[in-house]
């Protein structure tokens, strides 16, 4: 009976001394593993110190097939490419990653989420479309899935499809897009109005201020419409209530709206109205048109005198441009000799051409003239009249 004890004791010494042998065998091989993965990782990170992408990336896709673990950093890399404009180099990455046996499902989506974003750098619409699309079907990464189908639909310029996704995109984010959903109406309010479908064109502008009820460009496109038909009291109707809604894009369309008041002949109205804004506008536009209505109801020197007490209270720019015009205009009458306020005018007018008067507040992009859409960023909205000496 001792003897059997004793057997069963070595046995179970020698099946312990086994298990811990093989776990120092594993442990030991882990260990390799990981020397060798940080090797490979750290050459990968070396070669991109050293500026040579193209070596790095072929050590990060090497890794890619050996292990799962480098997944999150080489997916943060491929990311990086793409930031830097290297679209071939973020595709060939994500695209490795995509296709390697056994990739857990929560990867591959996340993959798949990366190579629809680097498809929209690269400017292959259709492609991203089908992975987004894709993605948003098996319900991965929903959201930000459709916020990429949205802004694919929106460089196609497919406004139907945007407004659908934006819609969709709001429900499942509880992010609202109000704002991006009444610019979508309006591109197609101004699409319906190139093919002059009037009516449809309406039904747009009345869905971007259904959405958007203070929507400044519906009221503008509407406003710009009366004024082309002529319909000079509705055209000034709807300025107004673009100027209540916001202000900020004053600059865009006093003159416009001076121009309505001059063709029901109710020039004085308009003097009264500038006159009480331009206490409340800190730009100079409403000093500009106002000085141009005064030049022709009361003569040079009276617009002359204007912008002169305007400008102590308002320095710009633009508001000395026009005083040089003006004191240009009324000299020339009594010396034609005079060059002085030609050359300060010349010096002015190349001043103010190099300044942008318009910048994105969400990326800081300049521009000359008003977009409803940053150029830079893509944002709605975004880009506005820059107030200061030199601009607005
Ligand atoms: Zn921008």
């Amino acid at each position: 009976m001792i003897e059997f004890f004793a057997l069963i004791l070595v046995a179970l010494v020698g099946i312990m001394v086994g298990i811990n042998f093989n776990k120092y065998r594993i442990q030991r091989e882990n260990i390799k593993r990981l020397d060798r993965l940080n090797h490979s990782y750290f050459k990968g990170l070396n070669y991109l110190l050293d500026d040579d992408s193209d070596k790095a990336i072929d050590v990060f896709i090497e890794l890619a097939k050996s292990s799962s673990e480098t997944f999150e950093p080489q997916l943060a890399l491929g990311n990086l490419y793409r930031r830097k404009g290297e679209v071939d180099k973020a595709i060939k990455l994500h695209q490795s990653l995509i296709s390697k046996p056994n990739l857990p499902e929560k990867y591959r989506t996340k993959a798949l989420l990366a190579m629809g974003k680097d498809y929209m750098s690269a400017g292959l619409l259709d492609r991203a479309e089908v992975l987004f699309t894709e993605l948003v079907e098996i319900e991965a990464y929903t959201p930000e899935a459709l916020f990429s189908l949205c802004e694919v639909y929106q460089q196609e310029q497919d406004w139907i499809e945007a407004i659908n996704t934006a819609a969709r995109y709001e429900k499942v984010s509880g992010r609202k897009m109000r704002n991006e959903i009444a610019h979508f109406n309006c591109e197609l309010a101004e699409k319906s109005l190139q093919s002059k479908n009037t009516k449809k064109a309406q039904s747009y502008l009345n869905a971007a201020l259904s959405v958007n009820p203070k929507c400044v460009r519906a009221k503008l496109i509407e406003a710009r419409e009366f004024k082309q038909a002529k319909k000079w009291k509705k055209a000034i109707a709807a300025y107004h209530q673009a100027l209540e809604f916001d202000d900020i894009y004053a600059s865009e369309y006093l003159q416009d709206l001076s121009n309505c008041y001059q063709n029901i002949n109710k020039c004085d109205d308009f003097k009264k109205f500038l006159l009480e804004f331009i206490n409340t506008y800190q730009g100079i536009s409403p000093v500009l048109v106002l000085a141009q209505m005064i030049k022709k109801t009361d003569g040079i020197q009276a617009a002359e005198k204007f912008v002169e007490e305007q400008l102590i209270n308002k320095p710009s720019v633009r508001g000395l441009d026009l005083l040089l015009k003006l004191s240009l205009e009324n000299s020339k009458k009594e010396d034609k000799e005079s060059t002085k306020f030609e050359v300060l005018e010349q010096l002015v007018n190349k001043l103010l051409e190099k300044k942008p008067n318009h910048r994105c507040r969400k990326c800081g992009f300049g521009a000359k003239k008003m977009h409803w859409q940053c150029p830079s960023c893509k944002s709605w909205g975004s880009v506005k009249p820059i107030y200061g000496l030199e601009t607005e």
